[in-house]
């Protein structure tokens, strides 16, 4: 089968490797659709992983081939893949911190290698651990592979908006506004808060209101703090998702968020940098710091419905697709977006059908 090898850092490899073999326990899975995570693009640019790895995580497809021991499965079943689940007896799984599980982080989904997600091939091999423990989610028949394939993204930021207590009524300012933070918009709507967007691309701003943003600015703008109290009867937003790894956002979040509000750290920021703070920013305004990283087993019913019901629009996210083959082409896209670049998404040979 074809697959996209990670060779080294920015070296992508569009090769032949051997199909995964399934054990008993096991489910392969036909990738129709895989979508391009921010964290791929990281883990593609950055020395975080020893190469070779097949990275991609977003996965969508049909049931290729199962174990003689798997039961309540079918080939050609189309269904979503959850690349992680966590154990669910741990100290992390029985304080809900999930995504800090052991089993979470080192059972996962792969094509070959050391198992990193594997989604950037023609075909993905499920572990039993995961086959066995809600990994694998059936798509209704009028739900696409391509709405499919947002479950996990959504599942990461309804975490990130369930962390923050996001509540009807309050104000959310999200801090950049690519493809995670339209999502935090649309979910923050959905939950009955008001988003304000900031982004440095017009086209950015303008899709920000298209999807829901009550208000979207230039995140240079100077007088950003001053409109945002202006919108929040002088006070300041109750919660602010960062949603790039950027330390101007950070301080601009500082001065937007009100007095015993909450930031929330979304992106991954680069390990190089720190952020000087004054702690008496803590102590007399009260301001929680907060970070959300990955999924929450706990919410993967929720996101399912979100999806697969419509209850948020994630067609109205996607902006490229593009052939497996080109991958290296669709990260440079994502690096370097184009004012209407949002969400890509990745198609292997034979994909979406
Ligand atoms: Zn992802
Ligand atoms: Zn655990």
């Amino acid at each position: 089968m074809k697959a996209q090898v990670f060779r080294g850092v920015n070296q992508l490899s569009y090769e032949e490797v051997p199909t995964p073999e399934v054990a008993a326990d096991e489910v392969l899975v036909q990738v129709r659709v895989v979508g391009l995570c921010q964290s791929d693009i990281k883990k593609i640019l950055y020395p975080l992983y020893e190469p070779p790895r097949i990275f991609g995580h977003e996965t969508a497809g049909t049931i290729a081939s199962i174990g003689k021991d798997v039961s309540g499965w079918q080939v050609g079943q189309r269904v979503v893949v959850m690349h992680h689940i966590p154990c669910m007896r741990c100290a992390y799984c029985l304080n809900d911190n999930f995504s800090m599980c052991d089993v979470y982080k080192n059972i996962t989904t792969t094509a070959g290698f050391s198992p990193s997600g594997g989604g950037f091939a023609e075909y993905v091999k499920v572990p039993g651990h995961i086959v066995q423990n809600g990994g694998l989610i059936a798509i209704p028949d009028d739900v696409t592979f391509e709405q499919a394939s947002f479950v996990e993204p959504t599942n990461c930021c309804l975490k990130a908006v369930k962390k923050a207590q996001v509540q009807p009524g309050e104000t959310v300012l999200i801090t950049g506004a690519g493809p995670i933070g339209l999502m935090f918009i649309m979910l923050v709507k959905y939950f009955g808060g008001k988003a304000i967007a900031t982004d440095l691309l017009p086209s950015r701003i303008e899709k920000a209101l298209a999807v829901g943003a009550e208000a979207a600015f230039d995140a240079r703008d100077p007088q950003l703090p001053s409109k945002i109290h202006a919108l929040t009867n002088g006070v300041g937003v109750d919660t602010t998702l960062l949603a790039v790894p950027s330390d101007k956002a950070f301080f601009q979040a500082l001065e937007c968020t009100r007095k015993g509000g909450k930031i929330l750290f979304f992106a991954e920021f680069p390990d190089e940098v720190e952020i000087p703070i004054n702690p008496n920013i803590l102590y007399r305004r009260e301001i929680d710091l907060m970070g959300s990283y990955s999924s929450s087993y706990r919410l993967q019913s929720m996101s399912t419905d979100i999806v697969f019901n419509r209850r948020i629009d994630v067609d109205a996210l996607i902006s490229d697709r593009y052939p497996l083959k080109n991958l290296s082409e669709a990260v440079e896209k994502a690096i370097a977006p184009t004012a209407e670049t949002y969400k890509i998404l990745i198609y292997p040979p034979n994909g979406n059908e």
